[in-house]
């Protein structure tokens, strides 16, 4: 730790799963829109507030077209956490004469697992789909679960910790045999991997823009078009957004949103490229280090930025306790790392507790160097030595 500051050296940032760091592209597209700017987007009868208006619409735009949808499609939020409870909430509510029956995959982020618990205060019943042990759906169970009962299916396009990549053509199936409404959580998988919401057939899909190189506080809901949607908004007020979310627009975040969705899809690909090497030289550099390591998650279908890795019988915890000020990386999720409790999303993919506590997850992002890497190697491996248990059997 005395090193490190001695040296002036910044922590090496790898939890891009997180939040990113935003782009210096967004922060330059945000800044006049922070300061000297001034317009509420709603006040369209005079030139500043139809300005704001204006940048408000090309960032629909910009988004649309990482997305593959129409602009119309999308509503801006504050985050994914809140278009995650308009989407169940809004058609929970909406559709609530047609049933009573959601269906969630077990390795949701808790902003779907929490709000789908919280509506069966409103009647909800909630199955959870289980997955194998690469973190996909069990093939087959949506169609066994999902009936005329359901309202919608949610699942994940991509998961936060494990980073497997969910097809989704068979949940659209799933659910439109039985007129649901197939949700997804697009979050991790929006701007690292191509996405086609339009052709998808996917209903509702939620983004958020600090994961993906944009600002903290702005998020989007897209809401298909045809056949129509409708929701319940949860924010009521100014008629903002059609309606479906009131609230003074969030201009500059809304503008840095857009700025980060157009360079994701420029560099989208050489990124990946890129990322997918610095991680495969981790993960192989980690497998030499400690060979009963384990890779978790699918071996092919994952996000190229994401290694989550169980080394037996190290303490995770504790490691991160020592070295967490040099090298952020993740002992699961965000979220779970301040409970004791094992990840849920390990833990559903039949994985015992004392393997999760001695799980790492690294996010590698697009300004990751091969330089960091390897300084975090040197610091890792003595590291991650000095906080295992050795079995006998080791
Ligand atoms: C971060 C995250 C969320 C929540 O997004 P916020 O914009 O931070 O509210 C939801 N789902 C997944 C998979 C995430 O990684």
């Amino acid at each position: 730790m005395s090193e490190a500051r001695n040296t002036g050296e910044l922590p090496i940032y790898l939890d891009h799963h997180a939040t990113t760091p935003c782009a210096p592209e967004v922060v330059d597209a945000m800044l006049p829109w922070l300061s000297g700017r001034c317009a509420n987007a709603s006040s369209v009868k005079h030139g500043p507030g139809k300005a704001a208006a204006k940048a408000v619409e090309l960032a629909r735009v910009q988004l649309a077209e990482l997305l593959r949808c129409s602009p119309k499609a999308l509503t801006f939020t504050s985050g994914a956490t809140e278009s995650l409870n308009l989407a169940l909430r809004g058609t929970f509510g909406a559709y609530r004469d047609r049933g009573d029956h959601i269906v969630v995959a077990a390795t949701e982020h808790r902003a779907v697992l929490d709000t789908a618990h919280a509506l069966k205060a409103a009647g909800a019943k909630v199955s959870l789909a289980p997955v194998d042990g690469s973190g996909q759906l069990q093939p087959g169970v949506l169609d066994e679960l999902v009936n005329d009962s359901t309202v919608l299916v949610c699942v994940m396009a991509a998961n936060n910790e494990v980073g497997t990549i969910q097809p989704l053509a068979p949940v659209v199936a799933a659910a439109h045999a039985h007129d649901a409404f197939a949700v997804v959580d697009a979050v991790q998988a929006a701007g690292k991997i191509p996405l086609d919401l339009g052709a998808s057939g996917v209903d509702l899909a939620a983004v958020s823009a600090h994961k993906m190189y944009g600002p903290q506080g702005v998020g989007a809901l897209y809401v298909k078009q045809r056949p129509f949607v409708s929701l319940t908004p949860q924010l009521v007020g100014g008629g903002q957004e059609r309606g479906l979310r009131a609230g003074t627009l969030n201009v500059a975040g809304i503008v840095g949103f857009g700025a980060a969705a157009a360079l994701c899809r420029r560099e989208m690909a050489d990124v990946a490229a890129r990322v997918t090497a610095l991680r495969d030289r981790l993960q192989a550099e980690l497998h030499a280090a400690f060979p009963r390591a384990r890779l978790n998650g699918h071996l092919e279908a994952r996000l190229p930025h994401n290694l989550s890795i169980s080394i037996p019988g190290l303490d995770a915890g504790a490691l991160l306790g020592t070295v967490g000020d040099r090298v952020a990386i993740s002992s699961g999720s965000a979220c779970s790392t301040t409970s004791l409790k094992p990840s849920h999303v390990l833990e559903s993919m039949g994985m015992k507790p004392a393997l999760a506590y001695a799980t790492l997850r690294f996010g590698l992002g697009r300004d990751t160097t091969a330089e960091d890497v390897d300084r975090a190697l040197t610091l890792l491996i003595p590291a991650i030595n000095a906080h295992r248990v050795l079995a006998v059997s080791d």
